[in-house]
């Protein structure tokens, strides 16, 4: 049975899987033994042959085989035992960073601003592709040339961006103004698609797509308008849920009642910041557990959790049902996450390349490194092949050193004193190290205590309490796109789904660059999947949701990619094992940074110093980066993280007298 199943959803069809039998092999449960981390010797130079284009590869990426184990033998703390000491390359830098992500190309991007364009700058990243979460999938299926995103999907952010974010936008030439040009915003509206929901029947019962009628936010619809005015008569006539969840749901949504009619708004908000959605909607709303099952993964795109874990402060900022007749004052109350104050000058400032922000990236790079990507437009950006050959190049004052994970950054002697910094990393299983005047570690702050095991205890602590949140963002390349078109959607939301999403792509055409238009066209598909375990505290979601992604096998992705897909769209005459030509699963079990949340974290509610303001001190020479050092997982956070980084280091180096 299971193979006939398997046989009809494709599951033996030749697509690219070139990750796939490393995805088999590798978990976090077997992590290389010391032995297998220091095997490949001293001419690893997979970046120079002709071949090495990651932005090409399929299968199991974001965090891939290969980028995390010495990190995690670091972490299990037997590394040095087998180590030795690392072979000095004899290379000195003025600035080496750690992180290749936003944030580590643009603290090189403010180095170099501040310390002149000769300034030696050296990037370590232990992927074998630049950009950190911002990250670009290429697809070809037959002629037809389609990017997708494989993390950080746009210029966006809830609150506006800095006037320092805003000025790098700008001198990368992005011109967000522009957005309404390069987006076809009618496209899917004027084939009559609309979001839709499936219900499934491990949750509901029964396989069903209906017209969503009132889509919630925190989801990743282009447009959550509804182009069927029956659409709400519609779905209470289809949608497998109970009568009385059907009444629950017309009364949560019409009803304009206070729930909490002898307090103040201030005092509302107070309770709704201390009890979750869920609980608000059983509890206090008093409605069916089945309603709670409905909406439960709604958030999971924007908070890495459902709403067991989102306060009902946060889902009112949403605009979620049954606050209506409250009487809550327009603005924030105290604990409210960032992502759930809206506001109108954010929401204008809104830019999506085809690859997402891995065009932000790809341009820092272009500034940082001209030889490695042709071009000199931010629409020429779009379909520019980097070479990765040049990234590393002993010409250029900046270099970008791939498949290298930092294992180790000290000051070589006395912090208050010494002049220099070494950073130790593995390369190609070779440990090596170099030297730097100054470091700025722009990679994930958990990682940070592991290889700077001189910071003071509190700052350490702080560090590692930013432990992200995982995600899966899933591309998956099809032949053509009819069956959306006969089933009049464009976004579908799944609340039991092993994706809680799918939605076609944004048609975005820029430069050479032209999105699918027509149906009958190919296109890349966009999943989203949260791995959470609902019921526990947000941070044990996200460490149960992490250790799964790492366990969980690219083949087990595949069949339940496959498996949705055809439940989900076989109506409209989708078969997966003929119109799917290709697979990039972008797993990030390190995705999001960690955001406050009012019903786990006491101090963001009541007050109190913030872990993410310890843990972003600079030390001696060492500066901190990266989007967690903002507790903020937005690019604009990811830049303005940098720039005081990097003004750290160099008005102390300025207060010390010293020449870069
Ligand atoms: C799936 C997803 C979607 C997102 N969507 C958006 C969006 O639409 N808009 C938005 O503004 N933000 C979005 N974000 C948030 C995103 O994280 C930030 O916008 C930004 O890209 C973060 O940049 P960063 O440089 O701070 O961190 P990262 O991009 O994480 O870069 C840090 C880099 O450091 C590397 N590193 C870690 N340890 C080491 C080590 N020991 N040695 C060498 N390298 C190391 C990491 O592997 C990584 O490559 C999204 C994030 C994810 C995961």
């Amino acid at each position: 049975m299971a193979k006939q199943r398997d046989r009809e959803l494709g599951m033996n069809r030749a697509i690219t899987r070139r990750d796939f039998l490393n995805g088999v092999a590798l978990t976090i449960g077997t992590a290389l033994v010391p032995s297998q981390l220091f095997a490949s010797g001293s001419n690893f130079a997979p970046e120079k042959a002709a071949d090495y284009y990651p932005p090409g590869r399929m299968g199991l990426r974001g965090s891939h085989v290969g980028s995390f184990e010495v990190a995690h033998n670091l972490r299990d703390g037997d590394f040095w035992e087998h180590a030795g000491e690392p072979s000095d390359t004899n290379e000195e830098f003025d600035l080496v960073v750690v992180g290749g992500g936003i944030s580590g190309l643009s603290a090189a991007h403010y180095f170099r601003k501040a310390a002149g364009q000769n300034a030696r700058i050296l990037i370590l990243d232990n992927h074998d592709d630049f950009g950190g979460h911002a990250k670009r999938n290429e697809f070809h299926i037959g002629h037809q040339f389609r990017l997708g995103f494989g993390g950080t999907f746009s210029i966006e952010s809830p609150a506006p961006y800095s006037s320092v974010a805003k000025a790098l936008v700008n001198e990368l030439g992005i011109d967000v103004a522009s957005w309404s040009k390069v987006v076809d915003r009618n496209l899917y509206k004027s084939l009559g698609l609309s979001p839709g929901i499936f219900f499934d029947k491990e949750t509901f019962g029964t396989d069903r797509l209906v017209i969503d009628p009132r889509p919630l936010a925190g989801g990743e619809a282009a447009d959550l308008s509804v182009n069927a005015p029956d659409a709400w008569k519609r779905f209470m006539a289809q949608a497998p849920l109970s009568a009385v969840t059907k009444r629950d749901l017309e009364r949560l949504t019409h009803e304009r009642k206070d729930y909490y009619p002898d307090l103040s708004s201030a005092q509302k908000k107070d309770r709704l910041a201390r009890i979750s959605y869920a609980k608000f909607l059983t509890e206090v709303a008093g409605v069916s557990n089945e309603l709670v099952h409905l909406y439960q993964a709604a958030p999971h795109p924007l908070f890495g959790v459902g709403v067991d874990a989102v306060s009902a402060q946060d889902a009112w900022g949403l605009g979620y049902p049954g606050f209506e007749g409250m009487n809550l004052d327009a603005g924030p109350g105290p604990g409210m996450n960032r992502d759930a104050i809206r506001s109108e000058e954010a929401d204008r400032y809104f830019f999506h390349f085809p690859d997402g922000n891995a065009s932000i990236a790809r341009l820092l790079v272009r500034k940082l490194i001209p030889a490695a990507i042709p071009g000199n437009t931010s629409a020429d950006i779009v379909t520019a092949r980097a070479n990765y050959a040049r990234l590393d190049d002993s010409a250029s004052p900046v270099k970008i050193r791939l498949n290298s994970t930092a294992v180790r950054v000290r000051h070589r002697g006395d912090v208050a004193s010494v002049k220099e910094v070494e950073v130790a990393y593995v390369r190609g299983g070779k440990l090596q190290s170099v030297r730097g005047k100054n470091a700025i570690l722009a990679c994930w702050h958990v990682v940070i205590p592991y290889i700077c095991t001189e910071l003071p205890s509190a700052q350490k602590a702080a560090l590692a309490s930013a432990a992200k949140v995982p995600l899966v963002y899933t591309n998956v390349a099809i032949r053509n796109w009819t069956s959306f078109k006969k089933l009049g959607v464009d976004y579908i939301h799944s609340p039991g789904g092993y994706h809680s999403n799918v939605a076609l792509d944004l048609p975005v055409s820029l430069g050479a660059y032209h999105a699918s238009r027509s149906p009958e066209e190919a296109m890349v598909l966009h999943m989203s999947r949260t791995p959470c375990r609902p019921g526990l505290p947000a941070r044990e979601q996200h460490r149960i949701g992490r250790m799964q992604l790492f366990t969980t096998t690219f083949e087990t992705f595949e069949r339940n990619i496959r498996d949705q897909l055809a439940r989900t769209l076989s109506a409209g005459g989708f078969d997966p094992a003929r119109d799917i030509a290709g697979i990039t699963v972008n797993r990030w079990p390190h995705g999001y940074a960690y955001e406050y949340n009012s019903l786990f974290d006491k101090f963001w509610l009541e007050g109190g110093e913030q872990p993410c303001v310890i843990a972003r001190q600079r030390f001696g020479r060492i500066g901190i980066a990266n989007a967690d050092a903002a507790a903020y997982a937005y690019t604009d956070a990811a830049i303005d993280e940098a720039y005081r980084a990097v003004q750290e280091i160099t008005s102390s180096a300025a207060s010390s007298a010293r020449a870069w």
